[in-house]
């Protein structure tokens, strides 16, 4: 190995990543003077949260009654009962507080005729505990929401003195031997630096792993690098199965209609014609979950209703819909649909595929955001010293399918939570640890044999296999047969790992470094996901399972977890927690309410 040196800091926390939830997270931090460093590969205001569209879920009943108990009831059944019951309660009760405060840091909401902050219906939002109309919970900046927001934290970041290291990306986690997290080797982009982060609390806040995927409307970013790190730390991964679809990717293009276009009263039809959601989900019809819509889609295309000249996509109606409001609430969409399906929306429908989206796993946490290090006599142990936020983690509120609109508000209410608690446990007076040697040397070694890796298949094709392996056997259904192909096949892709190849071997602006970094953090994402999925024996939320069409509370209503030893994959579990923060008699939910049932809309 060439020798290489390095540069140091030392901060109280380091929080890797500037979406909605890497900047909550920091901004908070900053508030509670902390000492903070926030690091981020694309200039913060670039991370994919800048794309989410439709809104953010609080219950503050400014269109209409609402209330958290009625929220937390749709996120539990939304999540098909496999969500944490302790932290969707503190998601649907800190809901409210998060979004005032967002307002107040100046996020510039759109407006009710009283002034109030406009909200607008989304798919699974009910009213009554499943059993009324749906509700208009979706508070809305247009639909450009998570532009405002992102713009908004990262000027309050600023503000309180937060330090941020733009495109720095890192490496690995520094970790004690004993399990201890002590910060993250990054390296500085334009300059070809190395720079190693001490710290007492690292916070990963890293986003999704879309880009497992061939077609995903997140952004090439999304590439579970948070995930990767954690994954070769030895800490493993939660409920990765679970990949949410959104039903409305347009269709060639993959870039995302918001969910919003649905709530404002938009609806899909086959090639007949036919509103055929009104035949699946009699009640909520286009606003059934996610999931349902999206499998619901695909079975009509299965089944020859297709439209196009192929028949192997769907049409999304927004024509009837008056121009004030296409033009006052879904600005960005009418301009994406005519750039990236040369249809004007006010005349003609919208070609649309389910594109994956989402994704509900990840790094397991507490819903104060700290990981999980599950031991055989504690699956609740904290593995000290760091803490994931946002879609890199998996509290778990989203379970097995997340509903729209529940993630920019997962990101803002445990970004939060994780400045709240880490002001309890970081003391500013005490020193940061001194970083391992022996760990940092191990990432720097990593880095440097993938600098050289001289093999024979280029990153770029080694990647495509993966996105094709994930896009055809981990899909929106799977049988035991797709899976077990899939587990194969993606074995084989990352075992290929050891033979890439890299042609640059500089240090500045070096991309083919960069791109093999961000696949050596996708493969395990993929694999877990892959593995997990072929040993669940069950259908729920968005893991449909051809061979298991039924959910088995019985012996599945659990967490799957996957380890890693190299790109070895081992299987686990951890119980679902079942109790909420507040008993009944104290204020909290009635646990009769969200028991679980069959799941129809
Ligand atoms: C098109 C689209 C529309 C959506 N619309 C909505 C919506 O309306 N409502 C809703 O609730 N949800 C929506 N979602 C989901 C939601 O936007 C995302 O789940 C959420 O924004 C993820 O935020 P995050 O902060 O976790 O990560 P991101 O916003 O993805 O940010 C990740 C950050 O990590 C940094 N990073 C990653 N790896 C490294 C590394 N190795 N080194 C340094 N930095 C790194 C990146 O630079 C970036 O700053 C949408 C998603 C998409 C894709």
């Amino acid at each position: 190995m060439t020798a290489y040196d390095y540069e140091t800091h030392e901060y109280d926390v380091v929080v890797v990543g500037a979406g909605g939830a890497g900047l909550r997270a920091t901004l908070g931090m900053a508030e509670q003077g902390l000492r903070t460093a926030c690091v981020t590969k694309v200039f913060p205001t670039r991370s994919h949260t800048v794309a989410a569209q439709g809104g953010i879920a609080a219950s503050l009943s400014n269109m209409g009654p609402d209330n958290w108990q009625w929220h937390m009831y749709d996120t539990v059944k939304g999540s098909d009962w496999l969500g944490d019951t302790d932290a969707m309660e503190y998601l649907a009760r800190e809901a409210p507080k998060a979004v005032y405060e967002l307002e107040h840091y100046g996020v510039p909401f759109s407006r009710t005729e009283e002034g109030k902050i406009y909200q607008r219906p989304f798919g699974g939002h009910t009213t009554e505990f499943g059993e009324g109309p749906p509700v208009q919970r979706t508070c809305a900046a247009a639909d450009r929401t998570g532009h405002a927001i992102l713009h908004t934290l990262y000027g309050q970041s600023l503000k309180n003195n937060a330090e941020f290291y733009i495109e720095y990306f890192a490496i690995d986690l520094i970790m004690s031997d004993d399990g201890q997290c002590q910060g993250v080797l990054c390296w500085k982009l334009d300059d070809g630096t190395l720079h190693l982060f001490s710290a007492k609390m690292v916070v990963l806040a890293t986003g999704g792993y879309g880009r497992a995927y061939f077609s995903a409307t997140s952004a090439h970013t999304c590439t579970g690098d948070g995930g990767g790190m954690v994954a070769r730390a030895g800490l493993p991964l939660q409920d990765m199965e679970f990949v949410q679809f959104h039903p409305t990717g347009i269709y060639g293009a993959g870039c995302l209609i918001t969910e919003g276009a649905r709530g404002e009263g938009g609806y899909l039809t086959n090639s007949e014609g036919e509103r055929f959601m009104e035949r699946y989900a009699p009640t909520y019809k286009d606003l059934a979950s996610r999931d349902v819509v999206s499998r619901c889609m695909t079975m009509e295309i299965r089944e020859g209703r297709g439209v196009g000249a192929e028949g192997d996509h769907i049409h999304l109606h927004l024509n009837h819909l008056p121009k004030e409001t296409l033009d006052l609430r879904l600005p960005g969409i009418s301009e994406s649909a005519r750039i990236f399906a040369g249809v004007d929306l006010t005349k003609e429908p919208i070609p649309v595929l389910p594109t994956v989206h989402y994704n509900m796993g990840g790094i397991p946490t507490n819903y104060w955001g700290e990981v999980l290090a599950p031991t055989k006599d504690n699956p609740d142990n904290v593995a000290p010293g760091l803490m994931a936020v946002g879609e890199a983690g998996c509290a778990s509120v989203h379970g097995a399918n997340r509903l729209g609109s529940n993630s920019l508000i997962d990101l803002v209410v445990f970004g939060r939570a994780a400045a709240i608690r880490a002001a309890e446990v970081v003391d500013p007076k005490t020193p940061v640890p001194t970083p391992n040697q022996r760990s940092v040397e191990a990432a720097i070694s990593r880095f440097d044999g993938l600098r050289y890796a001289k093999g024979h298949v280029p990153t770029a094709e080694l990647r495509l296999d993966m996105q094709k392996t994930m896009q055809s056997d981990a899909a929106v259904f799977r049988t035991d047969k797709t899976l077990a192909e899939g587990v194969e096949k993606m074995n084989d892709v990352a075992a290929r790992m050891s033979d890439v190849q890299v042609t640059d071997t500089s240090m500045v602006w070096n991309s083919d470094l960069m791109e093999t970094l961000e696949l050596g953090n996708l493969l395990p994402n993929a694999v877990a996901t892959v593995v997990a999925a072929e040993a669940r024996k069950e259908s729920r939320g968005a893991h449909a399972h051809e061979d298991y069409p039924d959910r088995d509370d019985e012996n599945w209503r659990k967490h799957s977890l996957v380890w890693f030893e190299g790109m070895k994959a081992g299987l686990g579990y951890r119980g679902v927690h079942l109790n909420p923060l507040t008993s009944h008699n104290d204020g909290g939910i009635d646990l009769k309410k969200i028991a679980p049932k069959a799941r129809v809309y």
